[in-house]
């Protein structure tokens, strides 16, 4: 539904340059929530406007729907942003009209006669729960409220997108959860495709199908959130799941072990013990929602070198776990990134 080739924007001005995007290729599926994660400054805001071309790019192209909007005159561009909703993280509404007459506004701009409009605003309303506030003034409503109001005017003219500039920021946890509830809800019921930007790791694992993490302009990672969870070296997954614990032990083999869904109740570590007779040490475990699945890391230590408990992990693949040694992610990480390793554990539930 949204492709990018080769993006790039560098902004010039006379004292520097800035490489805000440096040839991203992003590949969001219809129907997917795709989350892109990054520090401040990573490019995120940058990406998701060269997205509708609010940005142009410097070079590359922007495709949503199949249809290049890079190549588009600026009367077709204009229609074809009508295709594509928008949320911001300081839900940007007009505090002197009501709920309705914000939800309105891109109806008047496409020219809608004011009868449809007001069963629109109707419709939009209800789908996210503010019939009851329809005349309420924004400065009367909450955090939670108003970014409702904003996805009901995104959503005003039919969108097949909806991009979210850190649309949740802004809020609570618990309003965070029920706006990235709706998200999915919308999802679902619309099969809308959404972008959505954020510097939260709990927000790709509430809701997101997919997940790119974003450094220095460059898409240093990305691929469905499964997908990534199977990947041992994964910043991502690293960062979903911080067990924070030692990777190398002397005279010990330190493992990850990934489970998901009904293998989270199996108690495969305590068969590992009784069958093979090995001591099992628990150095940390994490289970997740990710997408609505449970998924788990646990990372464990046997006693004795890799070649001593090739036997214990073979069980344990057998199972169908997914095993990766520890030392050997964390070493290539090191090499790779000396970084990687403390981003892992800094950077979750901060703003990254
Ligand atoms: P993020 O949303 O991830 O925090 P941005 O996309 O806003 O990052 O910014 C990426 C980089 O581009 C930053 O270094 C920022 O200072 C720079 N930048 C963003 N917008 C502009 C602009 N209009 N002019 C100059 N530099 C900009
Ligand atoms: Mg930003």
């Amino acid at each position: 539904m949204i492709r990018t080739t080769a993006l790039s924007k560098v902004y010039r001005s006379r004292e520097r340059q800035v490489t805000a995007l440096d040839d991203v290729d992003l590949h969001v599926r219809e129907g997917e929530i795709f989350g892109v994660l990054g520090r401040s400054g990573a490019g995120k805001s940058t990406l998701i406007r060269c997205v509708n071309l609010l940005e142009r790019p410097t070079s590359g192209t922007v495709e949503v729907g199949g249809r290049d909007l890079t190549a588009m005159s600026a009367g077709r561009l204009r229609a074809e942003r009508r295709g594509i909703g928008m949320i911001f993280q300081h839900f940007n509404l007009l505090s002197s009209r009501d709920v309705a007459g914000n939800v309105a506004v891109p109806l008047e701009i496409a020219g809608v006669s004011r009868q449809a409009r007001a069963r629109r605003v109707a419709e939009l309303l209800d789908l996210v729960g503010l019939s009851e506030h329809a005349k309420a003034y924004p400065a009367q409503l909450s955090g939670g409220q108003k970014q409702r109001v904003g996805i009901a005017r995104a959503l005003a003219a039919e969108p097949r997108v909806l991009l979210s500039d850190e649309a949740t920021s802004a809020l609570d946890p618990e309003t965070t959860r029920s706006i990235l509830a709706l998200l999915r809800d919308l999802r679902d019921r619309l099969g809308l495709t959404i972008l959505l930007i954020t510097h939260e790791m709990d927000v790709v694992k509430g809701i997101c199908d997919s997940a790119a993490l974003m450094e220095g302009g460059r898409i240093v990672e990305s691929g469905t959130v499964s997908e990534l969870l199977s990947r041992p070296r994964s910043r991502l997954a690293r960062e979903m799941f911080p067990l924070g614990t030692p990777g190398v032990l002397e005279g010990r083999t330190v493992i990850d072990i990934t489970f998901r869904g009904e293998e989270t109740a199996r108690p495969f570590i305590s068969t590992l013990a009784r069958t093979y007779n090995v001591d099992v040490n628990v150095l940390g475990a994490a289970v997740e929602s990710v997408g609505g699945k449970q998924i788990g890391r646990m990372r464990i230590s046997l006693d004795g070198a890799f070649e001593n408990n090739v036997v214990p992990i073979g069980y344990l693949r057998e199972q169908g776990l997914q095993v990766d040694l520890v030392e050997e992610a964390a070493a290539a990480a090191a090499e790779s990134d000396t970084d990687a390793a403390e981003a892992g554990v800094a950077l979750v539930g901060k703003e990254i």
